[in-house]
């Protein structure tokens, strides 16, 4: 446990993580028990800084998966949760209500006003993303139309929504999630993914998808996507032109649009929200990550009066989720803090500014070798290789280099909290450079 001493300042544990009893007992994301990868035992983190439990400093460059907006140890978040704790760090949603939820439930209408007015409290991303289906399905349902019309979605390629199983069929069925439980994953309508926003918008772009709806939209509950930057399946920058396109296609045929948001949600692609940027609006919206500003566990699933209607038009109009921790006050009461936090910051022009210094300083990676491109969006950078990085190599690298990056498959990212300095995001993308650089140098074997 890190122990704070009386100048405020985290000092080392007293009692080291057993590392090898981690590797031997404990998954990480995504990880395998038989060749575990390298771990790094954190001792604390402060601002944009992880400190490592031998004392090395990290930059973060994830914001621990694009959820800390405000960095680590905040203290009007510590404050908020101090605060909630000794009031009630957990009471169950069913039959009770609570000032976090129901003022956090304001905050999130008022944000997205005036679209959408209803919310659903949920425990993870994935599980919003579960709730914006059976909200979509119920709609149907309570439109007479029930599970025989209206039970596929339409979602595009290089998407990523989740990794239940429900979610897990709109991930791209290039990845291994659909050949590792073939047979087990609904089977919805794969559009092409949206063009990268590199040129200039093509409206013929639309016409494979434009085709699917008018084939198949009478067996449709709705269409799916991250808006703007698809994350997880590749870190794909595309254009509003497309949302705006696609608003207009799920208008002809009566169909729900729903955008998953918890990658993009609170500022990370410039705009409060990423639709915002296609001045147009979703059916349902899924928020998560940085909704607690990465301190807790908490989604949230809205949507329309007019939705909302619908599902009520199905018998008493239930609907048909309640998960245990739903609402929790604490992560309420931090979300509460993390938005005001985040609505009196200057993170519109923190966020430019990151954006702007991550477009000077990636674009020269684009003349290296093995890099196939470079893109901005906001605070989000990204550096696509033409080949896999060997994670067991880069990852110990990357924290020799004093930063904390975690690449997937080809792609070396990052997202950092908005209140980095100058100077960090400096430090990373020359990390970034520099492991490129080096990636190079070891394929050709010098
Ligand atoms: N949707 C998107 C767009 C995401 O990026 C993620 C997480 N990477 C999820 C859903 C799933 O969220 P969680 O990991 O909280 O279940």
């Amino acid at each position: 446990m890190t122990v704070i001493n009386d100048s405020g300042a985290a000092e080392p544990p007293a009692v080291s993580v057993d590392v090898v009893f981690d590797h031997d007992h404990i998954w990480h994301p995504y990880s395998s028990m038989k060749t575990p990868g390298p771990l790094f035992p954190v001792a604390s983190a402060e601002g944009a800084l992880l400190t490592l439990e031998d004392g090395r400093q990290l930059v973060d460059g994830t914001a621990s998966w694009w959820a800390a907006i405000h960095g680590y140890n905040v203290p009007e978040l510590n404050q908020a949760i101090q605060h909630q704790l000794p009031q009630m760090a957990h009471v169950m949603f069913g039959g009770l209500t609570h000032q976090p939820a129901v003022s956090l439930a304001k905050k999130l209408v008022e944000l997205t006003a005036p679209s959408l007015e209803k919310v659903f409290f949920t425990d993870s991303g994935s599980v919003a993303v579960e709730v914006a289906l059976k909200m979509a399905l119920q709609y149907w349902q309570g439109q007479g139309q029930g599970e025989s019309k209206r039970q596929k979605f339409l979602t595009v390629k290089s998407g990523y929504h989740g990794d239940t199983f429900a979610t897990m069929a709109f991930s791209d069925p290039a990845t291994g999630m659909h050949h590792r439980f073939s047979g087990l994953l609904a089977e919805h309508l794969f559009a092409p993914a949206p063009p990268l926003a590199n040129s200039s918008w093509d409206p013929t772009a639309m016409e494979p998808i434009s085709r699917l709806l008018a084939d198949n939209h009478e067996q449709l509950a709705g269409v799916i996507l991250e808006p703007i930057v698809q994350a997880t399946g590749g870190m794909r920058i595309y254009p509003a032109e497309y949302l705006m396109a696609l608003r207009q296609l799920c208008d002809r045929y009566g169909l729900l649009l729903i955008f998953d948001e918890i990658a993009t949600g609170f500022g990370r692609t410039g705009s409060l929200f990423a639709y915002e940027q296609a001045e147009i609006a979703p059916d349902i919206l899924c928020l998560g990550k940085a909704l607690t500003g990465g301190y807790l566990t908490l989604a949230a699933t809205l949507t329309t009066q007019r939705v909302a209607d619908g599902i009520a038009g199905d018998g008493d109009g239930t609907l048909m989720h309640g998960p245990t921790f739903m609402a929790n006050p604490l992560a309420c009461a931090v979300a509460n803090a993390s938005i005001d936090l985040l609505l009196a910051s200057p993170w519109q022009s923190r966020v430019e500014a990151v954006e702007k210094q991550l477009q000077q300083q990636l674009e020269p990676c684009r003349s290296l070798p093995l890099v196939a491109d470079v893109r901005v969006k906001g605070a989000i950078g990204v550096v696509e290789l033409t080949e896999a990085v060997e994670m067991n190599w880069i990852q110990p690298r990357l924290v020799e280099l004093g930063v904390w990056i975690r690449p997937f498959g080809k792609l070396l990212y990052v997202m950092p909290p908005y209140i980095i300095s100058a100077e960090q995001l400096t430090l990373l993308t020359v990390a970034i450079y520099q492991v490129v650089d080096e990636m190079a140098q070891r394929s050709r074997g010098e």
